[in-house]
Order: structure tokens, then C-alpha cells, then sequence
């Protein structure tokens, strides 16, 4: 028998993916560049399935029934090409390959369009959820063509998470598509997670709380609207105490957060395409800032005590107001995340389905969480919904905590404790509603040092004052 489908690159993503697909049944062929990964996957696991071993590239592609399906999961960049080439002269034309891995999706749409004109499909697929995820059931994200996906699809969505019976696996949109909404997912991941960690620090500021009090409040939210992943585990690292030496984890681990380069990938693609995703912007640039630690050093001599000593009155209504503050922010950074996906979609004809977009992200991911069914359902009320913050259920939630939010980020602000992306979703929720911006006055200055030109409110055109001289305006 053939294998249904292959796996090249054995590591942790790759074997569990290859496990997870023999697990449900599948034929699965694997390879590794260096054949002890192979067996050993098969030595220790052989048992969960029908794996089909290939010590060398050819007899690995040799094993496939056609059209062959071959998911690469190695290292990112010049490993995926490396790969691909190798694998290309051994395949046939409607073959098809399938990177895992966490490519940049303009790499995707590079190698898409490179195989494309030679007689394959290359569907550049995001898989979420870690080393859990794929052997358990990841989200998963496939670009690539429509027929990749009618191969692909009965497998994927069957080795994907479920949510009340629905794959958490849907086909994104061709060539670069997958990863693409991929990338935004993990800029969107940033931003919660530096919301999760303002939320924590106004709290423990705010309420002289512990580590293990503070998760007690994370526990009570998991129960409600923000009932998500990342607050269960919020939970469960602020609860944990370090066993060398008896105190909260959270307080012997350095304060320098690392990136892998996700979110500055999302922050420059939205950049070019210019939507402001201030959120996971914050959030990155927050990252960033912690890792520069003599500017820290040096600031914190020269500025020991720059904020008011915070005392909060009422501790219930102080967490109420942590909590709507968190929701109405985080509803923020979705809609940005959600907005540049879509102008993406624009951008290289996609034609991406926000609401099914929203689905896939339910399970297997480390952004699941209760409210992406919101965010279908917006959708699906509205495709042309110009952002999410105006959706009935997300207008509300926002309006219901705009008061609490200027508390919690007026008290911050004097009391000297940072919320970049609390303070910048706000900003950018009152700069969306505002009447009139002063951008007018922009326009004012870009005309009169550059010559710019700028539209009036009461005229077609654009119209040029001569600054320098009597200042009489002109058509442009
Ligand atoms: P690694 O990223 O550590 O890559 C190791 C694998 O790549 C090994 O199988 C290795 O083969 C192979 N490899 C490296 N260079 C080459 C090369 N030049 N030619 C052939 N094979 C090569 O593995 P992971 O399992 O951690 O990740 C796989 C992919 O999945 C990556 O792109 C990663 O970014 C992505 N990923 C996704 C995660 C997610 O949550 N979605 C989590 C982790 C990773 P060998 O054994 O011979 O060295």
C-alpha cells in the first residue's frame, strides 16, 4: 500500500504532525534528513498507526500514492528551500508540497509561483497550537490552490482541532493566504498577551496583590467573557511558586520577553499596507524595550520615584474596572488584527473569509478563546463590516467599558505604571470616534513647508496656499 500522505522533517512539529495523521487512520510516509529521527519516530511510535519509512528522499517520495502530498516541517528559510529543491525533481506534475514550517508569506508566495510554473501545488499552510497542538489536533491555516485543498483537506480537518463538530481547519485562500493569516494570528497572540500582562501589573500595582491572588482573579475571569486560553494559563504560571526557593515564579524570572520575530513581521507587512495595528505594535515594541536593559538601568537612577503612590479605594470595582479595560483593549487589537487581514486579502486578491477565519481560531491555537464566535457571527451579520468595534456585541462590550478604561488608564498614567497597549487602544478607540482629527493640521503644515496640497471640507479639489508669499490659495 501507498502512503496517503508524507512527512519530511522529523522533529517535534513534523513527528507529531505524522503521528496525529496515522493516529486518525492515515498512511503516512516520513523522512528525515538524518535517517535516526525516522527510526526512531517508528521504534517508538510504530505502534499508533501505519508509518511508512524512507531512509532516503526517493524512497520516501517513491512510497506516495499520487497525487503525491509531502508536508515539509523543517526550520524555516534557506532549510525549506533546500528541501524543496530536492524534492521537486523527484515529483510529477498536480503533485503537491505542503510547508508547515513558519515561513514569511512572501517567501510563500515566491516558492508558490516558482512551482507553480512548473506543474505543482505548493500550499504554504500555518499550523498553531505548538508541540500539543499538532499531536493533538492544531488550528490549521492552508493557502495554496483549490485543488491542493481538495487533496488536503479531508486530512486536514480531520487532524485539526474540533469545536462543537468543526474542524478548526478551513482552506484560507491561494498562495500566500495561509501564512499570512498565520503571521497576523501570532501578531494578535503579542497583543494579548501584553494586554494579559498589563492587566496583571495594574492589578498587583493597584491592589498590593500577590502573584497567587492575582491568578484567583484570572480564574474568576476565565468564567466569563474573557474565558480564553492564555487567561487559563495566566492563571496557572501566577499561581506557581518556584521550588528552589519557595517564592512566586513570576518574581524570579528576568523581565525581558523574547520574540522569534513573528510579530515584527506583522507589524511591517501592516506597515506597507497601512493599517494601524497599534495593539500588536505596543505590544512588540514592549518586548523590545524589556530587552533593553542599561536604558532601563540608567532610567530607573535618574528617574527613583517619577510616579504617585496608587491607592485604590474600592478593590472589587478596581478589578471590575482592570477587567472591562482588558475586554474593551483587547476588542481593539481583534479588530486591528481582523483589519489587516482583511486589506491583506485586498492587497493580493484572496478573497479570505473573516468569519471563517474567526472559526479556525476556536481551538488547537493559543489565542482560543469563547469570543472568536462573536467575531463569526459579526461577520456573518456583516461581510462588509467596516471595523469589529461597531458589531452589536463588541459595541457594547466597548461602550459598557470606556469609563473603566479611562479610570484604569488615568490611574496608571499617575501612578507611573506603563500600559502601552491599554493607553494606545484607547487612544486609537478615541481617535476612531473622534468628530474631527488633527490631521487637518498636518495637512496645514505639509503644505506649507512641502507644497503637499490639501482638500477643504466645503470643495472638491486639492488646493495650495502660497505660504511665502500673500497667502492666496490656488487649485492644485
Ligand atoms: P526545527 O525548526 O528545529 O527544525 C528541525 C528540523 O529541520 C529537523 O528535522 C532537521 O533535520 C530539519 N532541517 C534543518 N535544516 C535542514 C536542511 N538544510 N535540510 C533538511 N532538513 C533540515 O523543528 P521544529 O519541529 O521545531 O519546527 C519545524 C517547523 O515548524 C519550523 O518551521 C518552525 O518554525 C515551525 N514551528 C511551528 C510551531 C508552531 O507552534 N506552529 C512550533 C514550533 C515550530 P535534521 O534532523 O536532519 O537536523
Amino acid at each position: 500500500a501507498r502512503a496517503q500522505i508524507g512527512v519530511t522533517g522529523l522533529a517535534v512539529m513534523g513527528r507529531n504532525v505524522a503521528r496525529n495523521l496515522a493516529r486518525n487512520g492515515f498512511t503516512v510516509a516520513v523522512h528525515n534528513r538524518s535517517p535516526e529521527r525516522t527510526r526512531s519516530l517508528v521504534a517508538e511510535h510504530g505502534d499508533e498507526g501505519t508509518f511508512l519509512p524512507g531512509e532516503t528522499m526517493a524512497d520516501f517520495v517513491a512510497s506516495l500514492e499520487r497525487p503525491r502530498a509531502v508536508i515539509v516541517m523543517v526550520k524555516a528559510g534557506a532549510p525549506t528551500d533546500a528541501v524543496i529543491d530536492e524534492l521537486v525533481p523527484l515529483l510529477e506534475e498536480g503533485d503537491i508540497i505542503v510547508d508547515c514550517g513558519n515561513a514569511h508569506f512572501a517567501d510563500t508566495r515566491r516558492r508558490e509561483e516558482a512551482l507553480r510554473a512548473q506543474g505543482l501545488h505548493f500550499s504554504g499552510t500555518g499550523v498553531s497550537g505548538g508541540e500539543e497542538g499538532a499531536l493533538r489536533g492544531p488550528s490549521i491555516m492552508p493557502g495554496g490552490s483549490a485543488e491542493s485543498y481538495a487533496k488536503l483537506g479531508p486530512m486536514f480537518e480531520k487532524i485539526a482541532a474540533q469545536v462543537d463538530g468543526v474542524p478548526c481547519c478551513t482552506h484560507v485562500g491561494p498562495d500566500g493566504a495561509g501564512h499570512f493569516v498565520k503571521m497576523v494570528h501570532n501578531g494578535i497572540e503579542y497583543a494579548d498577551m501584553q494586554l494579559i500582562a498589563e492587566a496583571y501589573d495594574l492589578l498587583r500595582a493597584g491592589l498590593n496583590a500577590t502573584p497567587a491572588e492575582i491568578a484567583e482573579i484570572f480564574r474568576d475571569w476565565n468564567n466569563g467573557e474573557l474565558e480564553s486560553f492564555l487567561i487559563e494559563i495566566t492563571a496557572d504560571v501566577l499561581a506557581h511558586t518556584d521550588a528552589a526557593t519557595g517564592r512566586s515564579f513570576i518574581d524570579i524570572v528576568q523581565d525581558r520577553a523574547e520574540q522569534k520575530g513573528t510579530g515584527r513581521w506583522t507589524v511591517q507587512s501592516a506597515l506597507d499596507l497601512g493599517i494601524p495595528i497599534t495593539g500588536i505594535a505596543e505590544a512588540t515594541f514592549a518586548r523590545s524595550l524589556s530587552g533593553h536593559v542599561d536604558q532601563r538601568e540608567a532610567a530607573r537612577r535618574a528617574f527613583p520615584d517619577a510616579g504617585e503612590k496608587w491607592q485604590v479605594a474600592d478593590r472589587n470595582a478596581f478589578v471590575e474596572d482592570v477587567r472591562r479595560a482588558l475586554l474593551a483593549s483587547k476588542i481593539v487589537a481583534y479588530a486591528q488584527g481582523f483589519d489587516h487581514i482583511r486589506a491583506g486579502s485586498q492587497e493580493f486578491d484572496w478573497d479570505i473569509d473573516l468569519g471563517g477565519t474567526a472559526t479556525i481560531w476556536r481551538g488547537g491555537c493559543i489565542i482560543r478563546a469563547r469570543f472568536l464566535n462573536r467575531i463569526r457571527e459579526a461577520y456573518d451579520e456583516q461581510p462588509d463590516l467596516p471595523t469589529l468595534l461597531v458589531a452589536p456585541y463588541f459595541a457594547e462590550a466597548v461602550g459598557a467599558g470606556v469609563p473603566s478604561w479611562r479610570r484604569v488608564v488615568a490611574d496608571a498614567a499617575r501612578a507611573g505604571v506603563p500600559t502601552p497597549a491599554f493607553s494606545s487602544s484607547l487612544a486609537y478607540f478615541d481617535a476612531l470616534r473622534a468628530e474631527r482629527l488633527p490631521a487637518a493640521l498636518i495637512q496645514g503644515l505639509r503644505d506649507n513647508f512641502g507644497a503637499h496640497t490639501y482638500q477643504r471640507v466645503d470643495r472638491e479639489g486639492s488646493f495650495h496656499t502660497t505660504w511665502a508669499g500673500d497667502r492666496t490659495e490656488s487649485p492644485a
